[in-house]
């Protein structure tokens, strides 16, 4: 696979941004569900810097061996995340948000994918401002990322910034 451009997603406000690594995408890309019998993947996503206005999501983790995944369906093993999330932080990385792929060209999170996000976010017990969801879409060699924040102000939806400004 070519390796891939980094991607930034702005909150509405515009002062806070998301930026997703090259090393991240190629880890999300690969389980496109572009085909029937794919079944979702997904995972936590970690970054070095959680409580800044700009974070740099550095590494894509997941699926691992004991997710449940179904073509409409994903959910990660608790134990299994956990160690993630231990190796991770070896490396300075710290959780900030789930991804997880759809069967779908412009992708939405449903509401039971929101519901479970602020699950995340309310285990954090405040030691984050904020929890990130993202869906990865179907089709091409860049799918369409759908990007959503839930913080105290609750959801927002990050705009991906197109073009050279
Ligand atoms: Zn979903």
């Amino acid at each position: 696979m070519i390796t891939p451009a980094p991607r930034t997603f702005w909150y509405p406000s515009k002062d806070r941004y998301v930026l997703f690594t090259p090393d991240a995408l190629m880890h999300m890309y690969q389980y496109q569900q572009n085909c029937l019998w794919d079944r979702e993947a997904g995972g936590e996503l970690f970054a070095p810097n959680p409580n800044e206005d700009g974070i740099v999501i550095a590494a894509a983790a997941g699926p691992s061996s004991k997710d449940i995944r179904k073509r409409h369906f994903f959910n990660q093993d608790p134990d299994l995340a956990t160690r993630e999330r231990e190796n991770q932080s070896r490396q300075g990385l710290e959780a900030i948000g789930l991804w997880h792929t759809h069967p779908q060209k412009i992708p939405a999170p449903s509401e039971q994918d929101k519901r479970t996000a602020k699950q995340y976010y309310d285990n954090l017990e405040g030691t984050k401002d904020r929890y990130l969801l993202v869906v990865v879409g179907k089709g091409g060699e860049i799918p369409a990322l759908s990007v959503w924040s839930v913080g105290a102000a609750g959801w927002e939806m990050l705009p991906e910034e197109h073009g050279n400004g």
